[in-house]
């Protein structure tokens, strides 16, 4: 693909943004689906943010993804704010419509399309989420927009899960969601789903998993939201005990994607997540 007149430059801006996937994956994205743009990271200083705004307002850059610590501070520059977003009090992705800057938070709705790509329905689904942090708050604003029976939401620090689902609840009030600590947790076999949102499994968390996976139904399916590694002492239980198991990935590449399309105005193709997945999973093999 050449760089011509007509290229887009999308960017991503955070600090650090040293070792970031983004412009692996979007940059894959734009081969794979023909598209004349091209991905790059800025690492910007904390007191450069409104500059760098004005910069790209005055270039005219369609779009840009924002990562820590910017989530929250971007949002004062922002005119619109799409979904519930603000509520999350994070956003992942802006769009430049003729001057005017939309912010949208991808992070949520990445991981519940993962369910639909590989037709696990939710309907009816006792979820149980560990961790109510960033991403977690994101994931669960997406899973109570579908047709759950039951989400529970498990944190080391009781608190955070106490506020979270108490935010949860105000905008679905049909919905049994609640906040409780693992050690309350009797029957094990009611839940469908299990989530971790921790970063246990992480560096240098790697050797421990947020939970065993003793006393889970068979059809249980595990997902873990942390991509490095690829398969943490969780998912590797998982795997060991024959559920369906999925790593962080998907998330990852699906909020790129669905960036993209928030950009783009239209939807890519089929095939590109798939494709993406596992170029990304192969990436970081040989990493
Ligand atoms: P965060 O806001 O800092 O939240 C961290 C969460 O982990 C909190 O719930 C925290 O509990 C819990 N935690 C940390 N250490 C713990 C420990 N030793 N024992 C039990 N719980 C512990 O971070 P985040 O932004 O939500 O990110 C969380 C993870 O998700 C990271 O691994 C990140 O890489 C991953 N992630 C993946 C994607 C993706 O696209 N796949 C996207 C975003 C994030 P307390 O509240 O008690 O501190």
């Amino acid at each position: 693909m050449i760089i011509n007149w007509d290229t887009k430059l999308y960017c991503l801006i955070g600090n650090p943004v040293n070792g970031s996937l983004s412009p692996i994956i979007h940059n894959y994205i734009n081969k794979m689906d023909n598209i004349n743009s091209r991905y790059m990271t800025f690492n910007v200083q904390n007191n450069s943010l409104s500059d760098v705004i004005k910069g790209f307002l005055a270039l005219g850059l369609k779009g840009f993804n924002i990562t820590s610590p910017y989530k929250e501070t971007i949002i004062p520059y922002l005119d619109e704010i799409v979904g519930d977003s603000e509520k999350i009090g994070a956003i992942n992705t802006v769009k430049n419509e003729n001057g005017k800057l939309i912010g949208i938070n991808t992070d949520g709705a990445g991981f519940i399309k993962m369910f639909y790509d590989n037709n696990i329905s939710l309907k009816d689904k006792k979820i149980l989420i560990l961790g109510a942090g960033g991403a977690a708050k994101g994931i669960c604003y997406s899973l109570i927009r579908e047709e759950l029976s039951q989400l529970v939401i498990i944190n080391r620090t009781k608190d955070k899960a106490t506020k979270l689902a108490r935010q949860l609840k105000k905008i679905n009030t049909k919905l049994n969601i609640q906040s409780k600590q693992l050690e309350d947790i009797k029957n094990r076999k009611e839940f469908d789903v299990l989530i971790n949102t921790t970063t246990v499994g992480m560096k240098p968390n790697n050797k421990k998993s947020p939970i065993t996976l003793e006393g889970f139904k068979e059809s249980l399916v595990v997902c873990d939201i942390i991509y490095k590694p690829l398969e943490t002492q969780l998912l590797r239980e998982a795997k060991m005990k024959g559920f369906e198991y999925y790593n962080g990935i998907p998330m990852l590449i699906n909020q790129a994607i669905l960036a993209q399309e928030f950009w783009l105005d239209k939807r890519l193709s089929d095939n590109v997540s798939v494709e993406t997945i596992k170029y990304i999973n192969e990436y970081l093999k040989e990493d």
